[in-house]
């Protein structure tokens, strides 16, 4: 992802793509203090995007990061990136870091929080499981306890266990991993929420250990919207065998059915090929 054409803002101007580069004793690196946003861009317009860059704000505050820049500058900055590299239909990332300074320890208040925003093509998050329903793998790694972490930052840290958990989901032929949190609770997937349905109604998650996302709160809106009963609650593992239906949400991941989770299997019916196809619509409106 370095060695392209393009460019990058940062930290107020637009820079050449190659050079968007941070020092190797840059704070962040070092202790994980970074948040960011995933977004979509969709016929020349973010969906949700004053809210993702409120959500980057914040994840900021959480982490003890106040930005340097206001939701309107936020904006502007997407939109110079999105012209500058000639996109209509792209990823958005923004993030926001301690950068390098006068400190080197954990403590790092005199480092300045720098931010950039880059964005690029990228389709199908789960390629062709999009449409066949992914197969997913159950995680080893927990949702930490809203004590460990502020879990409704999209802050790096907490991605850390993602990763290793996608890693493993992959090297045995998975697209990602379900995760359950502290309590055993099922959470989410490594880069997504996800929801259920058992006899016409869904069941999902309650957001009380992992980001509640944008497309989440989307898509239960649609649901409301449609007259759909949804159950917002804790599902323990046992219940995965009575569900019929699975799918993730999530702004790389859109509407995406899940086919199968360790043992259990998954039909892509009715309702989440309803879901996603609104979704699409939705977002192009
Ligand atoms: N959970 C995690 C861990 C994520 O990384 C994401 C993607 N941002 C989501 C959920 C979904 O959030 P959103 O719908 O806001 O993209």
């Amino acid at each position: 992802y370095d060695d392209r054409d393009g460019f990058i803002w940062m930290d107020g101007e637009l820079v050449d793509w190659r050079a968007a580069n941070v020092h190797i004793l840059t704070h962040a690196l070092h202790y994980a203090s970074s948040v960011f946003e995933g977004e979509r861009c969709y016929n020349g317009k973010i969906f949700k995007s004053v809210e993702h860059s409120e959500r980057l704000r914040k994840s900021g505050e959480l982490l003890d990061m106040e930005l340097p820049y206001s939701v309107a500058e936020i904006e502007a900055a997407k939109e110079a990136t999105l012209k500058a590299n000639n996109l209509t239909d792209a990823y958005v990332r923004a993030i926001a870091w301690r950068g390098a300074g006068e400190d080197m320890g954990v403590a790092s208040k005199k480092n300045p929080i720098r931010m950039a925003v880059a964005c690029w093509t990228w389709g199908n998050y789960y390629g062709d499981a999009k449409f066949k329903g992914a197969k997913l793998d159950i995680a080893k790694w927990k949702r930490p306890s809203p004590e460990t972490i502020p879990h409704a930052a999209k802050a790096a840290g907490l991605y850390m266990i993602c990763t290793m958990s996608k890693h493993a989901a992959e090297a045995k032929g998975c697209s990602d991993a379900m995760m359950f949190d502290y309590r055993g609770y099922v959470a989410e997937a490594t880069g997504a929420n996800i929801f259920f349905v058992k006899d016409g109604e869904v069941h999902t998650p309650k957001p009380d250990a992992f980001l509640n996302g944008i497309t989440r709160q989307t898509v239960l809106g649609m649901l409301r919207d449609k007259g759909v009963t949804v159950h917002e609650r804790h599902i323990e593992p046992a219940e995965l065998e009575g569900f019929q239906q699975c799918w993730l949400t999530g702004t790389a991941a859109e509407v995406t059915p899940v086919g199968q989770i360790g043992d259990y299997n998954f039909e892509v019916g009715a309702l989440t090929r309803e879901i996603a196809t609104d979704y699409e619509q939705l977002v192009r409106r």
